[in-house]
């Protein structure tokens, strides 16, 4: 078992360490023959941008700053120290190349004002990148504008307004239909474009319930939202009479494919017969991301919704790429220029390192490895596994820690707590919906068979400890930099200390004063 200890560094904010006038850099002085020919330089700002009064930075020198970024570093915990099965988040280790293609000065310089025949590569690279995602998941074109999945869920339902605007039958289809099982970002994107929502069951395989959805389907239904594989980690096993019974009541379909991880160069969800796509760039082709950000949530469509993308366009000539405003039927814009970029760029330096090959055995590895963790973990007999258990998953599995309820009254957030204990990140917990006291554990394709076996080995261990010294799981998380939370008081704005006063200390320096409510009342 790894002997754990994270660092508990007492670390104050950057404003409270250095000393005044201390400093990391040296500006350059103006030189004397510029002073020479343009005399005062200052004098050439325009009068309402010159400082009037020095900002209040930190002021540090370079090793003080180095120092204090490295020891808040080491009471951080992310995929690059360890295993990070956050179920449906697909943390996979994102190769560092990735952001060295990123960095380039050629790219990070560009400005998106800057004139189209000044940024061509960049234009090619992203021309390129959504023919390539338009291949990968089976649709006509893709828009790379969307900044995040949740983002091109509500972009995809702005694209199904059009299209049954279009067709002057938006009045009567004001319906989307979405599984049970679905990510919660779903129902909330449908609503946000103006749909109702309709929720249809899952059956007891944990598949989208046949006869549920053939009783909502009607003429109000203006589409279907999916995500397959689902958040049970179970590929729709009829998606293609699912597809069927959609398109037949004249509604579109939607795939959410931000667990496209599971079937990268496999299977296409255009072949399915769905007429938008989004997928997770940010999950699916190695991003670092967490916390909110950043992401990239692309839309691929069919041919017949293509008039309705984002504007601009990047089309080409054969000799130079343009940005093309010209779609009457666009829905507009969702994001700024081309979307995120640098994620974008990322995506693009995956791809062609993995090459079409490397992508498909991305995808067999991480069915590969959610199966060796779902037969391991339901080998020790103490997590519950809820739906069909002999049916394979594929990217992920979801236990339940209810027959850790019964007796010390023991919950999914007291052993994912216990988990962090031992070095290693808990999995989701509490999602999907369905299930009760869930731990949602995707291991993605990036982690070895001896992290699994040993994540494997913490889960034996916390049920052991479950029967013999509870009290070890109720008292965790103890080797973090942070104990326990109160989860409740950490969520609530008013007791929140978000924001804090500068005021001058007795040694020149800048110390803190916290506004004792968030409003700063
Ligand atoms: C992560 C996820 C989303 C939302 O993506 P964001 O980029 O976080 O907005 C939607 N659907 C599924 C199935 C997901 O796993």
């Amino acid at each position: 078992m790894v002997n754990f200890k994270q660092a508990r560094w007492n670390e104050p904010i950057v404003f409270e360490l250095g000393h005044k006038g201390r400093r990391g850099h040296i500006v350059p002085q103006v030189e004397e023959s510029i002073k020479r020919n343009v005399g005062d330089v200052e004098a050439l700002l325009p009068k309402n941008m010159r400082r009037k009064k020095l900002p209040r930075l930190p002021e540090l020198s370079e090793v003080e700053a180095v120092r204090h970024f490295t020891r808040l570093s080491q009471m951080n915990y992310g995929v690059d120290l360890g295993l990070y099965p956050l179920g449906s988040c697909t943390m996979k280790y994102n190769p560092k190349i990735n952001d060295l293609l990123a960095s380039l000065p050629s790219l990070t310089k560009l400005h998106p004002y800057q004139d189209e025949t000044t940024a061509q590569g960049v234009l090619e690279i992203l021309s390129t990148l959504s023919a390539w995602l338009a291949e990968i998941t089976g649709t006509h074109e893709v828009s790379l504008q969307p900044a995040a999945g949740a983002q091109g869920e509500f972009l995809g339902a702005l694209i199904m307004r059009a299209f049954h605007k279009f067709n002057g039958t938006l009045s009567e289809r004001t319906e989307i239909i979405i599984p049970d099982s679905a990510h919660g970002t779903n129902p909330a994107s449908a609503a946000m474009a103006g749909f109702n929502v309709t929720i249809v069951p899952s059956d007891r395989t944990g598949c989208l319930d046949i006869d549920g959805l053939k009783s909502a389907v009607s003429d109000r239904t203006a589409g279907l939202m999916l995500t397959n594989p689902n958040t049970l980690g179970i590929f729709e096993e009829k998606i293609e009479e699912i597809a069927d019974i959609v398109h037949d009541a004249g509604g579109l379909l939607y795939y959410d494919g931000a667990n496209l991880n599971a079937i990268l160069g496999k299977a296409r969800p255009g072949d399915m017969g769905f007429d938008i796509v989004h997928i997770n760039i940010h999950k699916t082709f190695g991003t670092p991301h967490g916390g909110g950000g950043p992401g990239a949530g692309p839309v691929g469509v069919s041919e017949e919704l293509e008039k309705f993308l984002p504007v601009p366009r990047i089309t080409f000539d054969g000799e130079k790429y343009h940005l093309s405003y010209e779609k009457p039927h666009s829905v507009g814009k969702i994001g700024c220029f081309h979307g995120n970029v640098a994620v974008l760029l990322r995506a693009y330096a995956y791809i062609l390192s993995l090459g079409a090959e490397g992508l498909k055995e991305a995808a067999e590895i991480s069915v590969l490895n959610a199966n060796y963790l779902l037969k391991k973990i339901n080998e020790i007999g103490a997590y519950e596994l809820p739906y069909d258990s002999k049916r394979p998953r594929k990217h992920e599995c979801v236990f339940s820690t209810k027959p850790f309820l019964k007796g010390q009254g023991i919950r999914a957030i007291d052993i994912s707590k216990r988990i962090l204990d031992f070095g290693v990140h808990a999995p989701t917990i509490y999602f999907p919906l369905i299930v009760e006291e869930s731990l949602m554990i995707e291991p993605t394709e990036s982690f070895e068979k001896e992290e699994l076996d040993r994540y494997v080995e913490v889960l034996q261990k916390i049920a052991d400890e479950a029967k013999e010294d509870p009290d070890a799981i109720f008292r965790a998380p103890q080797n973090t930099s942070v104990t326990r939370l109160d989860e409740v008081k950490a969520s609530h704005p008013k007791s929140m200390l978000l924001r804090w006063k500068i005021h001058p200390r007795e040694d020149g320096c800048i110390a803190k004063e916290f506004n004792d409510r968030a409003d700063g009342k």
